[in-house]
C-alpha cells in the first residue's frame, strides 16, 4: 500500500481543478481497503470514484482514498435474466457497453453517464425516464468504522429522485464496494418515451430499436447537449427536475403547450 503527500487531484475530478490531497492511496481490492481503513494514523477519509460529482475548491487535509476496485461478472443466470456484479471503480460507462456487448438489457438509456459504478447508488443516477433503482438487485458495503461487509437491498437503500440512504441516514457510513444488477437476457422492453429518444430514433430511420440502437440514440443526445468533461470542466446538471402535484403540471402544459414529464419517479 503506498500512501502519497501532497498529491495533485487535477487528473481525478471532471473539473479539473488542481487541489492537492494531503495524503492519497489507490485501493484494489477489499483487503486493501480494510486495512487501510484501520490505519489509526489517517483518521480523517475522502473517497473518490470517477470524480465527476464534485467541486473541488480548496486542499484537502485528509486522507483520499480513491476507490480503483475492478472486474465485472455473471452471478446468476435464469431464463430470462441475468444478474451481473460489477466492482466499484469500473467506470459506469464502460459497464454500460460490457452489458451491451453481451445483450443484457436495462442500462441502455443510462449510457454515457459519467462516474463509478459504486457511486452509482448513492444519487440513484438516472436519465431518459430510466434510474439505477430499476436495474438494482443489491450492493455490497463496507462500513467504515468497523470494516465489517453489509449486503443492502433495494428497500434498505431508500431509493428516490436522486437521492438514497446513502445521501441521508447512512451518509458517510459505508463504501458501497460493488453493484449487483438485474438485467434482461431477452424479451428485452425498450424506453424510448423520455426525451427526445424516439425522435432520433425516427431521424435514422430505426422501426423498431434494439437495446444497442437505444444506446447508440441516447449517447448522440448526450454528445448534443453536455460538453465534454475532458474538453470543458464540468459536473453535469446542477440542478434537480421539480417534483409538482398533477393540478400545477397541467397548469404549466395549458401554459406552455409541452412539458416533459417523468412519472412516479
Ligand atoms: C457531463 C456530466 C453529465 C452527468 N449526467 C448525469 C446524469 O445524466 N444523471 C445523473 O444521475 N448524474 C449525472 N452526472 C453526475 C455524475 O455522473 C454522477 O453523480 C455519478 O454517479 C458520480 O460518480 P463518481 O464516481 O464520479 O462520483 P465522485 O464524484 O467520485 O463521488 C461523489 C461522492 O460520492 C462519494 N463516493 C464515491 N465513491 C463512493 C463509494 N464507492 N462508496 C461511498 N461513497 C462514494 C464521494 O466521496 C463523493 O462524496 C453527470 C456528471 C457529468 C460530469
Amino acid at each position: 500500500m503506498n500512501i502519497q503527500e501532497n498529491i495533485s487531484l487535477k487528473p481525478y475530478n471532471t473539473f479539473g481543478i488542481d487541489v492537492k490531497a494531503r495524503f492519497f492511496v489507490e485501493v484494489q481490492s477489499l483487503l486493501q481497503l480494510q486495512k487501510v481503513l484501520e490505519l489509526t494514523a489517517y483518521p480523517n477519509r475522502f473517497f473518490l470514484g470517477g470524480g465527476s460529482n464534485m467541486l473541488l475548491t480548496q486542499d484537502i487535509d485528509a486522507l483520499v482514498i480513491l476507490l480503483n476496485l475492478k472486474g465485472i461478472a455473471v452471478v446468476e443466470e435464469k431464463e430470462d435474466h441475468v444478474w451481473v456484479e460489477a466492482k466499484a471503480g469500473e467506470n459506469w460507462h464502460d459497464f454500460v457497453r460490457w452489458c451491451l456487448e453481451r445483450d443484457y438489457g436495462g442500462l441502455e438509456n443510462l449510457s454515457l453517464i459519467p462516474g463509478n459504478v459504486g457511486t452509482a447508488p448513492i444519487q440513484n443516477i438516472g436519465a431518459y425516464g430510466v434510474e439505477l433503482k430499476d436495474v438494482f438487485a443489491h450492493c455490497n458495503a463496507m462500513e467504515i468504522a468497523t470494516t465489517e461487509m453489509f449486503e443492502f437491498d433495494k428497500e434498505f437503500c431508500q431509493f428516490g429522485y436522486r437521492d438514497s440512504i446513502f445521501k441521508t441516514k447512512a451518509k458517510g457510513k459505508y463504501v458501497i464496494t460493488s453493484v449487483v444488477f438485474k438485467l434482461t437476457a431477452k424479451n428485452h422492453s425498450v424506453n424510448t418515451g423520455y426525451g427526445a429518444i424516439e425522435k432520433k430514433l425516427i431521424e435514422d430511420g430505426i422501426v423498431h430499436p434494439t437495446i444497442q440502437d437505444v444506446s447508440r440514440a441516447v449517447i448522440a443526445i448526450r454528445e448534443s447537449k453536455l460538453p465534454n468533461p475532458k474538453v470543458i470542466g464540468n459536473s453535469g446538471s446542477f440542478f434537480k427536475n421539480p417534483i409538482v402535484t398533477l393540478k400545477l403540471f397541467n397548469k404549466q402544459l395549458n401554459r406552455f403547450g409541452e412539458v416533459w414529464r417523468c412519472e412516479g419517479l
